[in-house]
C-alpha cells in the first residue's frame, strides 16, 4: 500500500533532536562533568575526557533522553538501571585502566560503562544476561563505532574464560560475594571493582590480585540490581 510506506517514511525510528536541543544536551553534559564527576573527587584526566565523548542520551530510553546528564540512575529495558554518572566514573577511575588493558565487564545494560571503558583500552567484553538488552547495545555501539566492546550473551558469573586473564574486571551489578570464578580470570596485579552485599544495598569494593592473595578496599555504598546467576542470586 502506497499510504502505508509513505506513513513509515514520516516517523522515524528515534525522536527527532533539533540543532538547539543537541546544543542544549552538550552544554548539560559539560556542566556534568565539572559539577557531578571533577566537583566530586573524579580527578583523572583521561577518564573526565571519556565522559565528555560518549553521548550518555543516546543511552537512554527516548523518553528520558533531557534527564541523561542528570545525577541519578534510569531505567533501561527489562527492569534494569543506567547508573548515576557519578558511580560509573568512580567505578572507572578505581579500575585504573591503561590504554593497553583488556577489561572484562559483567552486565552490559545500555552499554554506557562499556563505552567510557571503550575510549580508555584496547579492549572491553562485556557480558550481559539478557539477549534483547545485548542485542540493542550492539546495534548502539556499532552506530557509535565502538567496534572494540565484544558483547557476549551469557551468565557473567562464570566470566568469560576465553579471553581470561584480564587486566581488569568490573562488575556493575550487585553480588552476594566475591565470585572466585572472575577472581580466577585476574591476572596478577589486576583489579576488580564490584558491589557486594545485601539486596537492598551494597558496598563497592576494590579487589586486587596480588598471588594468591586479594587485596580489598571499600570504596563506600551503593546500590545496583541484582547479580543473578550460578556464581551469584539465584533469582
Ligand atoms: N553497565 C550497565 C549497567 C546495567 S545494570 C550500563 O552501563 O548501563 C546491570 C546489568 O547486569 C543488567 O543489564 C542485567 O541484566 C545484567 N546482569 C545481571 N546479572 C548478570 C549476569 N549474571 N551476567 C550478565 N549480566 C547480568
Amino acid at each position: 500500500m502506497p499510504e502505508k510506506s509513505v506513513q513509515e517514511k514520516l516517523v522515524p525510528e528515534k525522536p527527532v533532536i533539533d540543532k538547539r536541543q543537541v546544543d542544549a544536551l552538550a552544554m548539560h553534559r559539560e556542566r556534568m562533568v565539572q559539577e557531578q564527576l571533577a566537583g566530586r573527587g573524579i580527578t583523572d584526566p583521561a577518564v573526565l575526557n571519556a565522559f565528555r565523548k560518549v553521548p550518555r542520551h543516546l543511552f537512554i530510553e527516548d523518553g528520558l533522553i533531557f534527564q541523561a546528564y542528570s545525577d541519578y540512575p534510569l531505567p533501561i529495558a527489562e527492569g534494569q538501571t543506567i547508573s548515576q554518572p557519578f558511580m560509573v566514573a568512580l567505578m572507572t577511575q578505581e579500575l585504573g585502566v591503561r590504554p593497553d588493558d583488556t577489561i572484562l565487564e559483567i552486565g552490559t545494560g545500555s552499554g554506557y560503562q562499556a563505552a567510557i571503558l571503550a575510549q580508555l583500552c584496547t579492549k572491553v567484553y562485556s557480558v550481559e544476561r539478557f539477549g534483547t538488552i545485548a542485542a540493542k547495545t550492539r546495534k548502539l555501539l556499532d552506530e557509535l563505532g565502538y567496534h572494540n566492546v565484544m558483547i557476549i550473551i551469557g551468565d557473567g558469573t562464570a566470566g568469560y574464560a576465553q579471553k581470561a586473564p584480564y587486566d581488569g574486571i568490573i562488575v556493575t551489578a550487585a553480588a552476594p560475594f566475591i565470585p572466585d570464578t572472575l577472581v580466577a580470570q585476574l591476572r596478577d596485579g589486576g583489579r576488580m571493582i564490584i558491589p557486594v552485599g545485601g539486596e537492598q544495598s551494597q558496598e563497592l569494593l576494590k579487589v586486587v590480585k596480588q598471588g594468591d592473595r586479594l587485596q580489598q578496599q571499600s570504596l563506600g555504598g551503593c546500590r545496583f540490581v541484582k547479580l543473578i546467576g550460578e556464581h551469584g542470586w539465584e533469582k
